[in-house]
């Protein structure tokens, strides 16, 4: 698992120095910013002025990935301020709207309650026909 990982990690760091892809250009970035107004893509907050539920917090918008399994490159880049783009959101994949789409890890199933997770399982075992998950591809 953990080679598996690295391996990952690899890759992706890889695609993110193709040339073109990396939005390390500031004209970019801005550009990014301004298709949304200069907010948040998920909560609205607008940057330079106090973060809408934190209001004691300048809102910074910083470079957030809509799918945190792909590289940060143009066309998985949202503005997030400082306090959607937290650790946490590598949970999840977001839309261009900022809204959680799916899951990006699927061990955040272990923080749901019980029977969400027997939902969950019923779910994949149906789809998978209850085959053991080591033979299922
Ligand atoms: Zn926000």
């Amino acid at each position: 698992m953990f080679l598996f990982r690295f391996f990952v990690i690899l890759k992706l760091k890889a695609a993110s120095f193709k040339k073109g892809h990396r939005v390390t250009d500031t004209t970019d970035w801005e550009k990014i910013k301004e298709k949304y107004n200069f907010r948040c893509a998920t909560c609205g907050s607008q940057e330079g002025k106090p973060q809408l539920h934190w209001t004691a917090a300048k809102t910074v918008l910083q470079k957030a990935h809509m799918d945190p399994n792909k590289p940060l490159i143009a066309g998985n880049i949202i503005p997030q301020c400082q306090k959607c783009n937290r650790g946490d959101r590598n949970r999840w994949v977001y839309d261009e709207k900022g809204r959680v789409i799916k899951l990006a890890n699927p061990q955040v199933i272990k923080t749901c309650d019980k029977e969400v997770r027997k939902k969950v399982y019923r779910i994949l075992y149906n789809e998978f026909q209850g085959k053991n998950p080591n033979s299922v591809k």
